[in-house]
C-alpha cells in the first residue's frame, strides 16, 4: 500500500501463500469473545484492488537474484525490478520431550489449525498453557470466557506473569487479574516433558510437579521465517532474521525485508533486538515500500509498544523495564501518577488510569513508560512512544500541549503523562539522582 502511494506508476503484485489471512493479533480471541477464525480477517483482496495490486494466491519457493525472477509452488515464474521480502515469522516449539503428543499446540497463523483448536478447546478439562507473556496471557482469559468450567493453568519460567514488558508492580497486578478469573499461575517453573499415552496428559515441570493437561497450547514467542532469503544467499543476521540496514534493504539492494522475517537492531542501543510486533512491522513495511526505488525513510530501531487488556484493565508498555535499563547502563528516576480519566470524577465512564516514566538521569530523556488501568491507556501508550522516539526529556513531556476534556480525560492539572513526568523531576530532585 505504500509503495502504491509512493510509486503510483509501477505495477505491483503480491504473493501470498492462503487464501485467508488471519489478522495475527486477533488469533487469541477468536478462542472467546470473536468465536471463529473467519470472523477475524484481513480483506487483503479488497485492500489491493483498491490500490491497484495484483494478488497472487501461491508461494514462492526460490528467488533467482541473477535473473530477478521468482518461482513458485504452482510453476509460475515472475520477474521483478524490486522484490520485498515479508515471510513473517513462526512460533517457538523447543523441543522438549513428547512434543509430538496429540493436543499440544502452538499459535499458527493458519486458519483450518486454529479451528482444529477451537475444537479441542470446547472439550478438554485441563488446559495447561506454556508462556506467561502476551500470547499466553490472552489466550488464558480467551479461553476462560468460553469455557468457565475449565482448569487453566499458566507455565512461566520467569518470576512474574508479562516480566519481559512490565517493570514487578504491573506484572503483580496482572497477576492478580488472572487469578481472579480462576487461572492458576506457575512462575518460576519450566516445562521438562510432556507425557501421555498418544495424547498429552500431564506436564512435567522442572520442580517435579506434574500438571494434569488434555491440551497444551505454547505462547513462547516467534522465530524469523528467513530460509526463503537464505536459501537465495542473503545475509541473516545475529537473531536469524533477514539482515537489513537502516533503509531496510538486504545485501542485494534490489531486495528489501520487513516484519518479522527482518532482522531488528534496538531504539535505545543499536544492538540486535528480537522483538516482533505488528507495530514494528508496518513500520518498517512503510518503510521498505517507500524507500522501493528512492531511499526516502530511514529506521533508527525497535522501541517495542505492548498493549493488552485483562479482566477490563489496559496493561500497556513502551521503551524498556527499569530492569531492561539498569541492565544496559543506565541510571534511571522513576515518576508516577494516577487518577481518574474524567473531569469531575462523578462524569460517567470514569476509570482509573496509572502511567509510570522512566526517565535517564541527568538528561531526563524518556526511555520507558507503563501504563494501566483505563481502556484509554491503549492510545496514551501511543503517545509515550512518541516521545521516547523524539527523544523528549522531562520537562518536554511536562510543558507540550496535552488537549482535555471532562468527559474524555483527567482534569489539565490531574493530567496523569503529565504529572508522572513532574514527579519524576521531584522525585530526582529530592534524591538528588
Ligand atoms: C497470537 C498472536 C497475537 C499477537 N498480538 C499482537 C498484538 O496485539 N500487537 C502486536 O503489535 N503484535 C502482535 N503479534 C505479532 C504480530 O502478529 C506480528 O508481528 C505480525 O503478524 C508480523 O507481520 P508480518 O507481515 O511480518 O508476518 P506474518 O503475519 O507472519 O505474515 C507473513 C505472511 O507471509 C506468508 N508467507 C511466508 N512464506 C511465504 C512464501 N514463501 N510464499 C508466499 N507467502 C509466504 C505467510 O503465509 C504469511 O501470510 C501477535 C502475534 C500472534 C501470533
Amino acid at each position: 500500500m505504500t509503495a502504491r502511494k509512493h510509486y503510483p506508476d509501477k505495477s505491483l503484485a503480491l504473493i501470498r501463500k492462503e487464501q485467508h489471512v488471519s489478522i495475527p493479533c486477533g488469533i487469541p480471541y477468536t478462542f472467546g469473545i470473536i468465536g471463529s477464525p473467519m470472523k477475524n480477517l484481513i480483506p487483503v483482496d479488497e485492500m489491493l484492488a483498491n490500490n491497484r495490486m495484483d494478488s497472487l494466491v501461491d508461494e514462492v519457493l526460490e528467488i533467482d537474484r541473477a535473473g530477478h525472477t521468482v518461482s513458485t509452488l504452482s510453476g509460475e515464474k515472475y520477474q521483478y525490478g524490486k522484490l520485498i521480502i515479508a515471510t513473517g515469522s513462526n512460533p517457538v516449539i523447543p523441543p522438549l520431550p513428547g512434543r509430538e503428543r496429540k493436543n499440544i499446540f502452538a499459535i499458527k497463523k493458519d486458519i483450518p489449525y486454529i479451528q482444529e483448536i477451537i475444537d479441542k478447546l470446547v472439550e478438554a478439562k485441563d488446559l495447561c498453557i506454556v508462556g506467561c507473556g502476551f500470547i499466553g496471557v490472552e489466550i488464558a482469559e480467551e479461553c476462560r470466557r468460553r469455557r468457565p468450567d475449565m482448569n487453566i493453568s499458566i507455565v512461566e519460567m520467569l518470576r512474574h506473569c508479562l516480566q519481559l514488558v512490565y517493570d514487578k508492580e504491573f506484572s503483580l497486578t496482572a497477576e492478580k487479574v488472572l487469578r481472579e478469573q480462576n487461572i492458576n499461575l506457575l512462575l518460576d517453573e519450566r516445562v521438562e516433558a510432556f507425557l501421555g499415552e498418544g495424547a498429552v496428559e500431564k506436564v512435567v515441570l522442572n520442580s517435579g510437579a506434574e500438571v494434569k493437561a488434555d491440551m497444551v497450547i505454547m505462547g513462547l514467542g516467534a522465530e524469523a521465517n528467513s530460509g526463503l532469503a537464505r536459501a537465495a544467499g542473503l545475509e541473516i543476521g545475529p537473531t536469524k532474521g533477514v539482515q537489513v540496514n537502516r533503509y531496510m534493504q538486504t545485501s542485494d539492494s534490489d531486495i528489501f525485508a520487513c516484519g518479522d522475517c527482518a532482522e531488528k537492531v534496538s531504539f535505545f542501543d543499536g544492538q540486535p533486538s528480537s522483538l516482533k510486533l505488528a507495530s514494528i512491522s508496518t513500520m518498517e513495511a512503510r518503510m521498505a515500500g517507500a524507500n522501493l526505488f528512492s531511499l526516502r525513510r530511514v529506521n533508527d530501531g525497535v522501541i517495542g509498544v505492548f498493549s493488552t487488556i485483562l479482566g477490563g484493565n489496559v496493561f500497556a508498555a513502551a521503551g524498556l523495564t527499569l530492569s531492561q535499563a539498569e541492565a544496559l547502563g543506565y541510571s534511571v528516576i522513576v515518576g508516577e501518577a494516577e487518577s481518574i480519566n474524567r473531569h469531575p470524577g462523578t462524569m460517567p465512564g470514569g476509570a482509573n488510569l496509572k502511567v509510570r516514566l522512566l526517565f535517564e538521569a541527568g538528561r531526563y530523556v524518556l526511555i520507558g513508560g507503563q501504563v494501566t488501568g483505563a481502556t484509554s491507556g491503549g492510545e496514551l501508550i501511543n503517545v509515550i512512544s512518541a516521545c521516547i522516539n523524539q527523544r523528549m526529556t522531562a520537562d518536554d513531556v511536562v510543558t507540550f500541549q496535552t488537549g482535555t476534556h471532562p468527559a474524555l480525560t483527567a482534569s489539565p492539572v490531574a493530567y496523569q503523562l503529565v504529572n508522572a513526568a513532574e514527579n519524576a523531576i521531584g522525585a530526582s530532585r529530592a534524591t538528588g539522582v
